[in-house]
């Protein structure tokens, strides 16, 4: 027998309903301002100054949003955090990595350098879903892979230095959004559509000295690196606010919105995280005072500030909650499908509003009271 879905009061409604962990939501204002500029901007050639200082624009908010050190590069290229794995195995992994894999998304990454045929077996160390694993030296690799936000299972995990490895840290749900002392890292890299709500496509990565040594290390070595994946063409384009193939320039101008928004709002990073972190405890809270919720990662200092992971009891089944939410335009909050647990999993990027996720709590409220049985 099917019902139409229970219609939710609109003064519990949020003021948006994008509450997706990845793409985030994107603001009106930063669409609203491409509009303002789109005749001079797209549909213009990528290679001159106009675009070129939009590219700039997002470089140096990005250096400033992350207290750049000396010596640093921001390098931004094209294809997204999937992409730049394949880079990553081509043109940063001399011989070995350590992998961190708990979840989907740093199992990737693992699967990407087991691939390549260059390489030798990734040495690979694991943590069941919903924990994190703790860095360890990896003698005779010469990477150590972190990934800051395991947006599959809404877990943190804190990138440090451990041995003479270069540290890799997949950042694309993390960045802009947890804390990160940049000096720690060798290669942080994330795409655009998370914290950076902007769309996808791009990969920004910064680099230290010692990374862009490495690429030139293994540029130099002679080893087969199709041009695409380069990161020696993607540095030197880079490093003129161009890129290697035609971006999308769309993207750079939102994200470039968004870390300027950042900076005017809040100040600096620090600032950033701990508006993140008053929105994280609240929606912890929330589960933790509801008798059919509960937070999933169950070590507190793991859970995530930008993915919130939040289990239901069997009596009640997300699929009813999340399809209610999405009749009413509250969107995206299903769980990671391959998790397979009966689970909420909410975006909580910066872009996205406190009082929102308020009027999330108070509608998945609203849905559960009325749950039939
Ligand atoms: C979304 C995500 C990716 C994949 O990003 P694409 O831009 O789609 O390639 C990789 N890693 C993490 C941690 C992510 O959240």
């Amino acid at each position: 027998m099917s019902t139409a879905p229970l219609e939710l009061p609109a003064d519990l409604l949020p003021a948006d309903g994008r509450f997706g962990c990845g793409p985030s939501k994107v603001r009106p204002e930063a669409v609203q301002r491409l509009a303002e500029v789109a005749d001079e901007l797209l549909g213009t050639s990528h290679r001159q100054p106009r675009v070129r200082a939009e590219v700039q624009r997002l470089q140096e908010g990005l250096a400033t949003l992350f207290g750049l050190p000396e010596g640093y590069e921001v390098l931004v290229t094209l294809g997204g955090a999937t992409a730049f794995w394949e880079s990553a195995a081509f043109a940063l992994v001399d011989q070995r990595a350590r992998h961190y894999a708990f979840g989907e998304f740093s199992g990737k990454f693992a699967a990407a350098t087991a691939a390549a045929p260059w390489l030798e077996d990734p040495d690979v160390v694991t943590a069941e879903p919903g924990t994190r694993p703790t860095a360890s030296p990896a003698p005779g690799c010469d990477v150590q892979a972190f990934t800051h936000n395991e947006t599959s299972t809404g877990v943190m995990q804190h990138p440090e230095r451990v041995d003479d490895a270069l540290v890799l840290v997949d950042a694309t749900s993390g960045a802009g959004g947890l804390p990160v002392d940049i000096r720690a890292t060798d290669v942080y890299y994330f795409s655009l559509q998370k914290g950076f709500a902007a769309e996808g496509g791009l990969t920004v990565a910064l680099l230290s000295p010692k990374a862009v040594d490495r690429i030139g290390a293994i540029s130099a070595s002679g080893r087969y690196i199709p041009t695409f994946l380069d990161l020696a063409t993607a540095l030197d384009n880079s490093r003129k606010h161009q890129t290697y193939n035609t971006p999308s320039v769309s993207t750079v101008f939102l994200a470039a919105e968004q870390v300027d928004w950042m900076l005017a709002t809040f100040g600096d990073l620090d600032a950033v995280v701990a508006a993140q972190r008053a929105k994280a405890d609240r929606l912890y809270g929330w589960a933790e005072a509801r008798s059919w919720a509960a937070p999933f990662v169950t070590e507190p200092d793991a859970r995530s500030l930008v993915v919130a992971t939040i289990d239901l009891d069997d009596a009640v089944p997300g699929e009813q909650v999340t399809a209610v939410l999405r009749a009413n335009g509250i969107l995206d909050t299903e769980p990671y499908r391959k998790l397979g647990r009966n689970q909420l999993r909410v975006g909580m990027f910066p872009a996205v509003e406190a009082a929102d996720l308020e009027a999330y709590t108070a509608c998945v409220d609203h849905i559960v009271e009325r749950l039939p049985g």
